[in-house]
């Protein structure tokens, strides 16, 4: 279970982990040099390996796609993960941090090159209409029966993750140094690198020079990819108000304190945070994604709950966010002459921003240009989405996520000039094109591993 801690226990272990921003990820390790080397022989020799795989890796996909597990129970799938590695050679240690697997391949001097993928679903009823899609129903941590679907394309990651380890065991000629693959749990609900990093990861087995991620992206074409140098993704954090007041009859207003309209009064309130507070050229997210209260039409209840996400770029900016919510809360409840609110934030699902290292992005994406095209890769700007990937970076290890298009690109083109909008990741209708997408998520990260420890 995850433990919910006060804000100002919360604040002090943010204090703790807080990097100056334009510092994280970006110590250590060799400065990659950019690559002038001619990689389409190199793509040719991956590419012949990948379709080789490819019915397997199908076949993979579809399985985990059709068996999801939500995070913190990826039991059946972290064992498929540790199986998959250990049949290539690799050196598998389960259980890392919860249901993490590490499996370290070491082949020679050279760098250590650290490629994650996480693991977990999320509770969504799948409405793809695919041959493979999710039947399966479980429990949420509040005991609601829901669906379970890879909506965030997670299975897609641990697709492209099995199919780099199998090229680049069998490509062992090529490159020099140690791999350390590792799958990790919990990405969803923000714990997952966290406890992986806790339990040693980088401590335990060869500390990485380099990290390596990709993520799906649901609106980009396939065969193309998409990333920023430097921030990429959000500070994330979840917050829980319970705000109280003094139930009674719907009738007789006068004889309570109505919760529901003080809710209404400090969700307005919380508006004023990013519109009034925050600098304009800073961004920042303050969203109330769920409010629950009451039972009945004529009863006025004792107490209604707010769920917030809160995104923010800098952690001052994040830092003022917080207290400003419960600044906030606090002042309305005073006004309302209702009893102090509790606001909590669940420091297990906070996720640190993703700062991709400029210099490792750089050269990775150097490749990336020449194999797939200059016009295939894409220089985004930061996103207020979240991704824990971030952490790695923060224990001072160049870390680099990047985007994989998943989507058809008549499908994009069409979205484009106001047809149908694409789903966002996490919708019930989600999903990569399969082939296409494990093909080049394989290409992309086989070739970014031979880039930075491949021999001349
Ligand atoms: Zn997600
Ligand atoms: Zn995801």
């Amino acid at each position: 279970m995850r433990r919910l801690l006060p804000l100002c226990i919360s604040l002090a272990v943010f204090m703790h982990f807080s990097l100056p921003p334009g510092n994280v990820g970006q110590a250590a390790g060799p400065p990659p040099q950019t690559s002038k080397q001619d990689w389409s022989k190199a793509a040719t020799l991956v590419r012949e390996k990948i379709d080789a795989e490819i019915e397997s890796l199908q076949a993979l996909y579809q399985h985990l796609h059709a068996n999801p597990e939500l995070a913190f129970e990826e039991f059946k799938t972290s064992a498929r993960m540790a199986k998959e590695l250990t049949a290539l050679g690799f050196q598998v240690t389960g259980n890392i941090g919860g249901l993490g697997v590490v499996g370290v391949l070491k082949n020679g001097a050279g760098p250590t090159i650290l490629v994650r993928t996480d693991m977990d679903a999320l509770p969504v009823t799948e409405k793809t209409g695919l041959p493979y899609a999710s039947k399966l129903r479980t429990r949420d941590k509040e005991g609601n029966d829901v669906g379970v679907m890879h909506a965030c394309g997670h299975d897609m990651h641990m697709t492209c993750w099995v199919g780099a380890a199998r090229v680049l065991t069998q490509l062992k000629d090529r490159w020099q140094g140690t791999l350390v693959f590792i799958a990790q749990p919990a990405e969803e609900v923000g714990g997952g690198a966290r406890r992986m990093l806790e339990d040693g990861l980088f401590k335990r087995f060869p500390r990485p020079d380099f990290c390596l991620a990709l993520h799906c992206d649901s609106k980009t074409p396939h065969g193309h990819v998409a990333y920023n140098e430097g921030l990429l993704l959000a500070n994330v954090d979840t917050i829980d108000i319970t705000v109280r007041g003094k139930g009674g009859h719907g009738s007789a207003p006068h004889t309570t304190i109505d919760p529901i309209v003080l809710a209404a009064r400090i969700i307005l309130d919380l508006q004023t945070i990013v519109s009034r507070e925050v600098d304009p050229t800073d961004a920042a997210v303050v969203t109330v994604g769920s409010i629950h209260g009451g039972t009945k039409h004529n009863i006025i209840p004792a107490e209604v709950k707010l769920q917030l996400t809160v995104r923010t770029l800098k952690d001052s900016v994040r830092k003022h966010v917080l207290e400003a919510i419960v600044r906030l809360a606090k002042a309305a409840a005073e006004g309302a002459r209702a009893p102090e609110p509790t606001v909590r934030i669940e420091v297990d699902d906070f996720t640190p921003a993703v700062f991709n290292n400029a210099e490792l992005a750089k050269k990775t994406t150097g490749v990336f240009r020449q194999v797939l095209g200059e016009g295939k890769v894409h220089n985004i700007g930061p996103i207020m989405g979240g991704e824990d990937f971030g952490r790695y970076g923060r224990e001072g290890v160049p870390i680099f996520l990047y985007f994989l298009g998943t989507m058809k690109p008549e499908q994009v083109k069409a979205a484009k000039e106001g047809g149908p909008p694409l789903p966002s990741l996490h919708s019930d209708f989600y999903y990569p094109e399969m082939t296409p997408s494990i093909r080049s998520g394989v290409l992309m990260m086989s070739l970014a591993v031979l880039n930075l420890a491949g021999k001349d």
